[in-house]
């Protein structure tokens, strides 16, 4: 046996045969040129071509895939076809270089440029280069990188998966995911999550295994072990036998004694609606509209959106959709909205905040939203992502009421909204936590990146007070508004327990952990969680935090959580 330990990201236990994500495609030499008798012209035609094809290609699994997955294919597909990068192969083919080598620079200084912009830029950064590779394989007549073909399922293995190869894994095939780089918010980590795929990110050497190796993989302690022994075995059969637990959810999120807490689901379109619906969810909690319209150069036009809002109010009718206004910027940037070239965008004009320097797109996106409303059955509650203040809290109620939306609220994701959270919550209906972005802006961790994991996890002890002191402010003299959870960590059934005890409302999550977290919540009475919540606050550190909570939470290990 031997041990791999990396970050745990999404639950599971399983054994299964690795195999490995083929090799990159090599580098055409530096200096390569034209053939003899191909002339430049005919070449930039072929390198056209090959975009086109790539482009066609992914828009096409796009058009197969749903959610997340979908938007990163069509925004990778984008990327086949940027002007940026084929105009730039185009030069150098003019002056002689080969189709293959002149994109393979010009992906360079893209990917470069990218990089060196930082933030949600310098993910994309790593999109290029696969664009590069598969255009480079398309001119080669070589397969593209990507998900190896196999007739028998398989645990598959990788340095990191690119968006566009995890967006398609079939999940009868895949059993799960490890990477040896990447980090618990990489685009593997969440496209596992809502697959609910069992993975395991940066265990370091697992790419080093041969094809057909036998590993244990335990996605919930992020452990992956070669040449499993009996225990491990007995280990994943349990798993096995329990998983079909925790797929279904009974549609009433409560602790032990009976403490309601309403599970909700996050969606991205009318698609994840209508699965989230499905899997039991008890209205939506986030419904992100960004992604709606990532593919977009230009503003959707007022009926446009109503049409997409639409689909997910109908999904839950007679139920609450927490419709969150466009979060564009940083990780999600929309071309109308946002400015590419932004030093540091996680902190820069991003949700919210576009209402300064674009006005006029947030009024009409309240005018969609009404227009929407008038036309289904579903509570539709709206609020802003990034507020920091008081006073922005304040205007974006009035705009909501100028619109004729009865119930305005906040995000609270940036830390200044939280220790604030009484006086914002003086002038809006609700709050969500977005502890995704409250970690990173608390942690002062860039929510991305794989060696700052540790830093980056709502357990840690700040996060938590944050989030404790919101609740608080909610239950203000006078206040008594609801605050719920939409970030990642109420998908993590311990720390939902947690948030439970802090006094958190509601917990939206991926529509594939909601019966995880049903599950555990309903073995607590909620002076237990209270007192959970009391032991975590009371640690040293994230990981103690972690570690004390799950000790007393007995079920996790029973159920492989
Ligand atoms: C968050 O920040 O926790 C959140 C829910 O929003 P997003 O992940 O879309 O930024
Ligand atoms: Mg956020």
């Amino acid at each position: 046996m031997q041990n791999f330990p990396g970050v745990g990201v999404s639950p599971g236990r399983v054994i299964g045969t690795i195999r490995q994500m083929p090799k990159p495609i090599s580098e055409p030499p530096a200096g390569e040129q034209l053939p003899a008798g191909t002339t430049p012209e005919e070449a930039t035609a072929a390198l056209k071509a090959a975009s086109q094809a790539v482009h066609d290609e992914l828009k096409a699994r796009a058009a197969h895939a749903t959610g997340d997955g979908k938007a990163v294919l069509e925004a990778t597909a984008l990327m086949a076809k940027d002007t940026m990068l084929i105009k730039g192969a185009a030069k150098l083919v003019a002056r002689g270089t080969s189709a293959e080598r002149a994109i393979w620079e010009s992906g360079s200084s893209v990917s470069e440029m990218l990089h060196n912009l930082g933030g949600y830029m310098a993910e994309r950064a790593t999109d290029v280069l696969d664009v590069r590779a598969r255009i480079v394989a398309e001119l080669r007549g070589v397969p593209a990188p990507g998900i190896p073909a196999s007739n028998t399922p398989f645990i598959l293995v990788a340095e990191d998966l690119a968006p566009a190869d995890t967006a398609t894994l079939d999940p009868n095939k895949v059993l799960a995911l490890v990477t040896a780089g990447g980090g618990p918010q990489s685009h593997t980590a969440i496209i596992a999550r809502s697959l609910g795929l069992p993975a395991v990110v940066a265990a370091v050497g697992v790419d080093e295994l041969p094809d057909g190796t036998e590993v244990y993989l335990d996605g919930a302690a992020g452990a992956v072990t070669s040449e499993p022994d009996e225990p491990l075995r007995a280990a994943a059969e349990a798993w096995a036998a329990t998983a079909s637990l925790l797929a279904e959810f009974s549609g009433t999120g409560a602790t032990a004694d009976g403490h309601l807490v309403p599970l909700l689901a996050n969606v991205g379109g009318g698609k994840d609606a209508e699965a989230a619906a499905k899997l039991g969810a008890q209205g939506v909690g986030l419904f992100r509209t960004e992604f709606c319209f990532l593919e977009r150069d230009t503003e959707p036009s007022v009926e446009e959106q109503a049409l997409a809002y639409k689909k997910v109010f109908d999904a839950f009718p007679g139920k609450k959709v927490v419709l969150r206004t466009l979060d564009a910027g940083a990780d999600k940037p929309l071309p109308f909205l946002t400015d590419s070239t932004e030093p540091n965008p996680a902190l820069g004009v991003r949700g919210y905040r576009t209402d300064f320097t674009t006005p006029g797109v947030l009024d009409r996106q309240l005018e969609a939203i009404a227009l929407a409303e008038k036309q289904s059955e579903a509570d539709v509650w709206v609020m802003a992502p990034m507020i920091s203040t008081a006073e922005e809290a304040a205007r974006f109620a009035s705009m909501c009421a100028d619109a004729g939306i009865k119930t305005p609220g906040v995000m609270v994701e940036v830390p200044s909204a939280a220790l604030t959270a009484e006086a914002i919550l003086r002038e809006v209906g609700f709050a969500s936590l977005g502890t995704n972005d409250l970690t990173q802006y608390a942690m002062a961790a860039d929510r991305q990146l794989g060696p700052l994991a540790n830093l980056n996890t709502p357990w840690q002890p700040a996060v938590l007070r944050l989030v404790g002191l919101t609740v608080e402010g909610s239950r203000a003299e006078g206040n008594n508004k609801p605050v719920g959870v939409c970030g990642e960590a109420a998908a993590d059934p311990a720390l939902a327990v947690v948030l439970t005890g802090l006094g958190v409302a509601t917990l939206s999550m991926t529509a594939r952990s909601l019966a995880a977290v049903a599950a555990v919540l309903k073995t607590v009475t909620l002076s237990e969680a209270q007192q959970l919540a009391k032991l975590a606050l009371s640690a040293p550190s994230a990981t103690e935090a972690r570690a004390w909570v799950r000790e007393k939470l007995p079920v996790l290990e029973e159920l492989g959580l």
